[in-house]
């Protein structure tokens, strides 16, 4: 944890508590370069529950999702604000769903945004997403989209 007053990394905690409402733990610290005390809050940051088809349940990783759509672009076709641009949107309309959701339903989404985008990263995501056995399931999809 930062000081936030000289940015010295090197600040111990002196005091932890939960908070009111049991959802976050309050710390009182102190920087050990300018000795000001602060006060921070730990929270859990999963906002996103990933059932996955085996049923177990997993957090969401944002960086999973990231990953896959730029894979999909194969890291061309699309500008680095765009495709955060893009992730950003898929991410929102994932969460619509609710805090737990299926990787099923992760999967479609992603598909439905990338098809109308662009055709290609469409069928390079649902040849990984569908983990497309044979040729023709990847010919069958393409011609689905004309
Ligand atoms: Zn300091």
């Amino acid at each position: 944890m930062v000081c936030p007053f000289c940015n010295t990394e090197d600040t111990a905690v002196v005091d932890s508590r939960k908070n009111v409402d049991g959802d976050a733990i309050r710390r009182r610290r102190e920087c050990s370069a300018c000795n000001t005390r602060f006060t921070t809050y730990e929270k859990s940051e999963i906002e996103l529950i990933v059932k996955k088809r085996n049923g177990n349940l997993e957090e969401f990783q944002y960086e999973k999702l990231f990953n896959g759509v730029e894979n999909a672009f194969g890291g061309q076709e699309l500008s680095e604000k765009k495709l955060k641009n893009l992730v950003e949107t898929i991410y929102l309309d994932l969460k619509n769903h609710g805090k737990k959701i299926e990787s099923k339903i992760i999967g479609e989404t992603v598909l439905s945004h990338l098809k109308d985008i662009n055709e290609v990263a469409y069928l390079r995501f649902a040849s990984v997403y569908k983990e497309f056995s044979a040729v023709s399931d990847f010919e069958k999809e393409a011609a689905e989209l004309n």
